[in-house]
Formats: structure tokens, C-alpha cells, sequence
């Protein structure tokens, strides 16, 4: 395993080709706006190396037998998905931002089970190419970014009917050495701290989109690959030097536009090239554990946002009203029915026919569900019991001034034990997570990250078994008409 240190390292080898605000980034590790969010991934190999977290961290190999970084692991029981649930809690708690990481790890265990199934159908050969990847990607401890969002253009029209035939990424040419493929990836997690991407379809195709039917990986610096860095709200407050404004000032966490321009991927590297009718099959599995892991990272970033409406409680002298103790409990009972869905549809998990392990479907798109929900009252109620301040008070600048700095410190400060400092620094970071660059991660993307509240109605609606619930009905009341 890398240690954290290495894994910067790693990064500074790597040739990616990033723009940020219409400038190509010359070391991205090393750029204000972007290091807080590698950072964050930073956090994944360091706890790793902590034998407190050993058991969360790390699992062992059904490859090599060797320990590895969980992030690279292929779930082998229920257990491990209880355990990889956790893991996110606990990293969302060190971080108060989306550690990226996560993509990756669902991406093998889609990507391991579907190219399985589809050898054992089609007589392909994916699976035995894709554990060869798997393999390396253990023994370097890569992080890898799961490519799964195209930009779609025209929602109404299938991939190979868009006018432009870029807008989902697609195979250009086949080679007898391999593929070349053109188009794009939106909203990609952690793109610009992995060192490898695995990309996979968007939806389900049918025959006409064959050519968009594509599962390959490649490295992150792979010629004809570059990047566009998505602007977060406040992104910029990271370039003024201070560390209260930004509310959290070593954690973050990023997404970018990924950009193919035909990229050459050998076939060792491809794992699904015209299949289509496996793409649905991916999808919905890869999905599905992308919204596991929000019953554990929202969970552990909503656990700090509580934690620091509470302190906001206490600085304001408002902790012993009745209303605000009763909003904490509010928050703290929508955090941990997150957390409870994460945890069930883990629990409930079985073994797929490639031998790791799957959530419950059904569960983990209501545990998804609850969080284009949840967060956003529990940063309701937190904005409630933070006030207005939290969006009207001056800047750090302002209180470090040789004479405003006082008038700042005298009106703004709450509870006299508590200085004025503290009770900004508290206010800045609750700012952060419910409006800031952190929001992103925290509200957005509860919406519409590992797919908007509609596709999990769709799949509620298929996995609910509606027909069963009629017969119990009918058993009940003594109906026998069919
Ligand atoms: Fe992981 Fe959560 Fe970020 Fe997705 S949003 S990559 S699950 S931390
Ligand atoms: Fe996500």
C-alpha cells in the first residue's frame, strides 16, 4: 500500500492536462483551488497506515491474499459492505467533503460482476482482462476515477441519434491492436487526483447504439485525455490566503469534464465493446453501489454539519432553548436514517456469479432516495440555528484589522468565553458545507450524484415487487379472484 506521502508523490508524475478558469495548470497538486480536495483522497491511504482504522481501511485480497487499501477491494461478503459503509462515514467525518475515492472501488465491483456474466453469455473474454487490471490496480494502490456520466446533450434522443455523436463517449475506430474512442465524461469525481480511469455506458442501449456500448480503462494521462476543472461556489476565497473564510481549509472536493479525443485503448484494456445489451446491467449495478456509499459519506459529513450547529448553538448562547435542542435531535435522527439505509442494503447483500458481493438493490436506491432529501433539511435546520450571520459577517481580513478588528471582534462575539474568532470560524464552516464550495458534495450531489431522484423511483418501482404486496392484500381480506 502508498503511504499518503507517496501517493502525492505518484500524482507529480503523472502528465495530466488540466485547465482551471481558462489556464492550463502546471502542477495541479500543488494549485490553492485544487490541493484541498487531493487532499481529501490523501486522507484514504493515511488512515490506512493507522492500525486504529486497519479493519475500516484496509481488506485482504482475493487475488493475492495480500493486505490492501479497501478502496481497491472487491466487497466478498456482506460484511465487507457493511464495512466499506463505515469507512465512508468515517472518512466524511475526517474531511467534511467527498474524499472522490469511491467511484473507483464501485466501478470494479460493476465492472468485476457484469464482464462475468457477460463472458458466461456472449463467450467473451472481459472478465479475465479486467482482473489483470484489477490486479495492478491493488498492487499500486491506484486510486481510480469511475467514469460512468456522459454529457447526453439531448435527453429525449439516444446515444447514436444526438447530432453531435460525441456527446456519449463511443468507439471511433477498432483496431486489431485495440479501440479508439472520442467524447466525454461530465462530473467526474476525483479526476484530477487518480492515476487511472475506468470508464463505463451511461444507460441501458439498444442495437443502434452499439458503438457507444463501451467499458475500457486507461491512464489518467493517456495521450488525447484532458481535463476542464468545474468551478465550485467560493472556489476563489482559496486564493486569498486566509484560513477562516474558506471555511474548511484543508479539505474539498472536486469534479471535472473529462475529454476523449481519440484516445487509442489497447485491447487488453477494454472490457465491454459493443455489448449492449450488458450495458443496462452495468449501469444499474454500478449505480446502485454509488448509492450505498452516500448512506455512508453524507452520513459522516453530516455528523461534522451537526456538530458544528450545535457548537453555533452553544456560541450563541442558544443551546438550552427547547427548539434548538429539539432541531439537533431532528438532524441527528435524519443523519442516522442515512446512515441505517447505508447499513441495510449492505447487510442485505449477496453474492454475485463472479463471487463479490452486491447490496441490496431495493434498499440502496431508498437509501438514495432519503438523500436528495435529508441533507437538505439537516442544512435547513442548520442554517436555522446558525442565523443570519453565518452569510452577513465581515471577513477574516476585516478582523485582523489593526482598527476595524476590533469592532469586529466587539460586535460579533456570542457568548463571552468564546471568542469572536472561534465563533467565525465555526459560522465559516457550516457556510461551507450547506453554501459553499463543500455544497457541491453535500447538496447537489445528494440530488443528482450516482443519479437524480428519478432513477431510483424507476428502480424502486421495478425491485418493490407491487404484485406480491397485492397477494398479501388479497390473502388478508379473503379475495380469491385472480
Ligand atoms: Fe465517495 Fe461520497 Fe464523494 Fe461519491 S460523493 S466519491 S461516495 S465521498
Ligand atoms: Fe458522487
Amino acid at each position: 500500500m502508498k503511504t499518503a506521502q507517496q501517493y502525492e508523490e505518484s500524482l507529480r508524475k503523472l502528465n495530466l492536462k488540466v485547465y482551471l478558469q481558462g489556464e492550463l495548470v502546471k502542477s495541479p497538486v500543488d494549485n490553492p483551488i485544487i490541493r484541498p480536495s487531493m487532499n481529501s483522497v490523501k486522507m484514504t491511504y493515511e488512515l490506512a497506515q493507522d492500525p486504529q482504522y486497519e479493519e475500516l481501511m484496509t481488506a485482504t485480497s482475493h487475488l493475492t491474499g495480500k493486505k490492501i487499501n479497501r478502496f481497491c477491494h472487491l466487497h466478498q461478503s456482506a460484511d465487507d459492505l457493511v464495512k466499506k459503509v463505515k469507512m465512508q462515514r468515517l472518512l466524511g467525518q475526517k474531511t467534511a467533503a467527498c474524499f472522490q475515492r469511491c467511484v473507483g472501488m464501485d466501478a470494479i465491483n460493476a465492472v468485476d460482476s457484469t464482464t462475468f456474466e457477460m463472458d458466461q453469455k456472449l463467450g467473451t473474454d472481459y472478465h479475465a482482462r479486467f482482473t489483470k487490471f484489477l490486479l495492478k490496480m491493488q498492487e499500486e494502490d491506484w486510486t481510480v476515477d469511475g467514469a460512468m456520466t456522459d454529457p447526453k446533450g439531448d435527453r429525449g434522443l439516444s446515444p447514436s441519434k444526438q447530432v453531435d455523436p460525441d456527446l456519449f463517449v463511443h468507439v471511433v475506430e477498432k483496431r486489431a491492436d485495440g479501440i479508439v474512442v472520442s467524447g466525454a465524461k461530465a462530473h467526474q469525481t476525483g479526476a484530477i487526483n487518480s492515476h487511472w480511469i475506468l470508464v463505463m455506458p451511461t444507460i441501458s442501449m439498444a442495437k443502434e447504439d452499439a458503438d457507444y456500448a463501451v467499458s475500457f480503462s486507461a491512464p489518467a494521462d493517456a495521450e488525447g485525455i484532458f481535463y476542464i476543472y468545474g468551478r465550485q461556489s467560493c472556489d476563489t476565497r482559496k486564493l486569498e490566503g486566509g484560513d477562516i473564510d474558506v471555511g474548511n481549509k484543508q479539505f474539498g472536493g472536486h469534479e471535472a469534464l473529462m475529454v476523449f479525443d481519440n484516445v487509442f485503448i489497447p485491447w487488453e484494456n477494454v472490457f465491454m465493446c459493443g455489448e449492449y445489451e450488458f450495458s443496462g446491467m452495468l449501469v444499474e449495478r454500478f449505480a446502485g453501489y454509488h448509492r450505498q456509499s452516500y448512506g455512508g459519506c453524507k452520513v459522516g459529513v453530516g455528523d461534522v454539519l451537526i456538530g458544528a450547529t450545535a457548537l453555533a448553538a452553544d456560541y450563541n448562547g442558544a443551546a438550552k432553548a427547547s427548539h434548538v435542542k429539539d432541531k439537533l435531535i431532528e438532524m441527528m435522527h435524519l443523519n442516522e436514517t442515512l446512515y441505517a439505509c447505508g447499513i441495510a442494503c449492505s447487510a442485505e447483500g449477496h453474492k454475485t456469479a463472479s463471487g463479490n458481493y452486491i447490496i441490496d438493490l431495493l434498499l440502496a436506491n431508498v437509501c438514495k432516495q432519503n438523500v436528495t432529501r435529508f441533507p437538505y433539511e439537516i442544512a435547513r435546520l442548520a442554517e436555522d440555528i446558525a442565523g443570519g450571520l453565518m452569510v452577513t459577517m465581515p471577513s477574516e481580513k476585516d478582523l485582523r484589522h489593526p482598527e476595524i478588528g476590533k469592532v469586529v471582534e466587539k460586535y460579533f462575539r456570542g457568548v463571552a468565553a468564546v471568542s469572536t474568532e472561534n465563533r467565525m470560524r465555526i459560522l465559516r464552516l457550516i457556510e461551507n458545507i450547506t453554501l459553499g464550495t463543500a455544497a457541491v458534495g453535500y447538496r447537489t450531489e445528494s440530488m443528482h450524484g450516482a443519479g437524480s431522484p428519478q432513477a431510483q423511483r424507476i428502480m424502486i418501482a421495478r425491485q418493490g415487487n407491487l404484485e406480491n404486496k397485492k397477494a398479501l392484500a388479497k390473502a388478508i381480506a379473503g379475495i380469491e379472484q385472480k
